[in-house]
Parts: structure tokens; sequence; C-alpha cells
């Protein structure tokens, strides 16, 4: 298959809704074969089906990307299925609200385990299959919490700077090393999925009113959609970025500029 990114062969995590389906499904649409990695073995296996459907190649790896031994079976099942890796993109994450006082440390702990510990097991397991494949790219989704706070939301916001900060550490270390990997963090303002329908419901209490508040903070005057996410994506992802390394591409409608 043609495409921007034929011929390459990607993981990416959290695949089966939302931003990540979204993802998937276009950098199948440009050629690559694609790991959708998931918990959600029911509709990341729709997801597959959506892309055979349409002439890509694609397998699902069911992937809790808090595990250790499950980023090792699944980094072996894409090794097993397609011989190499070329791009990986660090993207299933989870929201809890609350203010600092009222947050279990639980919930504070859960939100670490996927959003930041999510992202270095994933990296820390690709990165040699990379090596073997002669370089590659890393696309961690953090966000626009992981360059401005925001309030009753602590956890998120510090688990996505983190992000932010782990990508270009990583990224000095494979810059220098020889290896040809590359990593990037992108930075998406709110964007209409599931976990922003959640976030609608809870502060404003239906998704119109939220959807119709939540995009007067966006300069652009609207929330994004997940294609928008996926054609930056796409960009890190291919070899037209190929001198992009420990950068944030901020895809925000301009929120984060004032
Ligand atoms: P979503 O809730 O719609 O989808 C998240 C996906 O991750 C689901 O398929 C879920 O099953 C999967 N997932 C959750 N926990 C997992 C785990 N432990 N292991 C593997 N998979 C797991 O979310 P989304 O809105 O598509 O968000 C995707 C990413 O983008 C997240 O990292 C999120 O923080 C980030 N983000 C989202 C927005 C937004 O407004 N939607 C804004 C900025 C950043």
């Amino acid at each position: 298959m043609a495409g921007r990114v034929a011929g390459k062969v990607a993981l990416i995590s959290g695949a089966a809704t939302g931003i990540g389906q979204s993802i998937a499904t276009r950098l199948a649409a440009e050629g690559a074969q694609v790991a959708v990695a998931d918990i959600d073995a029911a509709q990341g296996g729709e997801v597959v089906r959506e892309i055979e459907q349409a002439g890509g190649t694609a397998m699902f790896i069911a992937l809790d990307v808090t595990e250790e031994a499950a980023w090792r079976a699944a980094i072996a099942a894409v090794d097993v299925a397609y011989g190499k890796l070329d791009i990986l993109v660090n993207n299933a994450g989870i929201a809890l609200f609350g203010t600092v006082d009222e947050m279990s440390f639980k919930d504070w702990r859960a939100v670490m385990a996927v959003n930041i510990d999510g992202v270095f097991l994933g990296t820390k397991h690709a990165v040699p299959l990379m090596r073997r494949s002669g370089g590659g790219s890393i696309i961690n989704i953090s966000s626009i919490l992981g360059i401005a706070g925001e309030s009753k939301c602590a956890a998120y916001c510090a688990s996505k700077g983190a992000v932010r900060l782990f990508s270009k550490s990583v990224a000095l270390e494979c810059g220098r090393d020889g290896s040809g990997i590359r990593v990037n963090s992108v930075h998406p303002g709110y964007i209409h999925t599931a976990m922003m329908e959640e976030t609608c419901q809870r502060d404003f209490g239906d998704l119109e009113t939220g959807l119709a508040e939540l995009g007067k903070v966006h300069p652009i005057g609207r929330v994004g959609q997940p294609e928008e996410i996926a054609a930056g994506v796409l960009y890190l992802a291919s070899d037209e970025s190929k001198f992009v390394t420990g950068s944030e591409l901020v895809i925000d409608g301009g929120y984060t500029a004032a």
C-alpha cells in the first residue's frame, strides 16, 4: 500500500477508541502495518476489522500499559508478526478529577500508572526492537494540561507534564546514541472523544452545553476532532519529520497561545 508511512510498522496503545483509534486508522490508510493495542478487546477487534475492510493491515494486541509483562509480550508479538517496529504511539491515558485534598492516593496512583508508567514501559521495551529495526519514531500523547495547569486536575496535569519532559530526555539519549530513534510529544486541546464527553457531563450537565462551553476556551472557537490529532501524529511518524526530535507538537486551536 502506498502512503506517507508505507512499509512501516506501528504500535498504538489505547487504539480501541477515540484519538488512538483515529491514529491507527490513519497510519494504516497511509500504508503502515498497525498493531492496535488496548485493554478493550471487543472494540479493538472492531478497529482491526475496519482497517482490514479498508484494505489495510492490522492486528489486535491485548495490552494493559501498566503491566510490564504485557508490554514485553506486545513488543514480541509485533516482532513475530511484522519483524520490526518503526513507530510507537503511547496514547493510552485516563483522567480522574477532584481537588487535591479530595483525591485519594489510589486514584492519584491509577492516573500515574496509565499516563506515565505506561509511557515509560512502552518506550523502554520498544527501544531495543526499534534499534534492531534501524531507528524509529516514538510519539507520546501528552495534553495542553501537560503545559498549562487546570484546577481539580492535579494528577492528570502532573502525569502529562511528566510525559512532556520524559519525551525530551529520551530524545536526547536516542539522538546522541546513533540509534536513529526520534521522540516527540503531542499536546491536544479538548478533543471530542468519550473522555471529553465524560468531562462535558460532569462539568456542564450535558454534552451540548459542554461542547459549546469547552469550544469557547479555544481561540478557534470549537473543540478538536480526533482526526486533527492523527494528522499531526502522521507527520511525526513519517520521514517528513526526520530532523524533528525532542519537540512538542501543540494541536489545540490556540488554547496555550495566550
Ligand atoms: P478515550 O478514553 O476515548 O480512549 C482511551 C483508550 O485507552 C480506550 O480505548 C481505553 O480502553 C484505553 N485504555 C485505558 N486504559 C488503558 C490501559 N491501562 N492500557 C491500555 N489501554 C488503555 O481517550 P481519548 O480522549 O481518545 O484520549 C487519548 C489520549 O489523548 C489520552 O492519553 C488522553 O489523555 C489524551 N488527551 C485527550 C484529550 C481529549 O480532550 N480527549 C485532550 C488531550 C489529551
